[in-house]
């Protein structure tokens, strides 16, 4: 599993390819803020001990996506749109793990539950792996290469989303006047 991190930056490219930019700085925090805790809020599961299960799945994406969407939450204008860009972030994280290092069985995520129970892993592990184990003397040297790892492929996608989202919304305010 990639770092909270490399979790929220995913987050926030997810969220930004299709939510829109709002208008006041503090509608901008706001919205960067509920992304990127949606994008971590899946590994709250570590808590209830039922890890990379049901959290991490389509079917959580959809239920949190209609709860979001019902319940207006400000991270896009439209019910349509907020539902869009909230199911993209939730499932930027089981992608994400699916693509990280995964030393605990079953190996993956569950991510398409509640349609299959099956655990799923890229054959490729692009995102190195994270260590809770705090006591370890690797535990420093492990994580800060994860996480610089992560920065460095996501840091640019997510600079890249951000410049085609600004792009996108110059070309809506230099529409002609009549
Ligand atoms: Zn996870």
């Amino acid at each position: 599993m990639p770092s909270p991190l490399g979790h929220g930056l995913a987050a926030l490219a997810a969220g930004w390819s299709c939510a829109g930019i709002a208008a006041d700085k503090r509608g901008r925090l706001r919205q960067a803020a509920i992304l990127a805790a949606i994008g971590v809020a899946p590994d709250l599961d570590l808590l209830v001990g039922r890890h990379s299960m049901e959290t991490h799945s389509l079917g959580a994406a959809i239920i949190v996506a209609s709860v979001a969407a019902w319940q207006r939450w400000p991270v896009a204008s439209s019910r349509t749109v907020i539902w869009i860009a909230v199911a993209l972030t939730w499932m930027s994280h089981p992608l994400l793990d699916a693509l990280g290092s995964d030393t605990s069985v079953p190996i993956g995520v569950m991510a398409f539950w509640p349609f299959s129970q099956a655990h799923v892993q890229a054959a490729w592990e692009v995102f190195g792996p994270i260590s809770r184990r705090y006591w370890r003397d690797d535990f420093l040297s492990i994580n800060v290469s994860s996480v610089l790892r992560e920065t460095l492929i996501l840091g640019p996608i997510l600079a890249l989303v951000a410049a085609v989202r600004k792009w996108r919304k110059e070309g809506v305010t230099e529409e002609p006047q009549h």
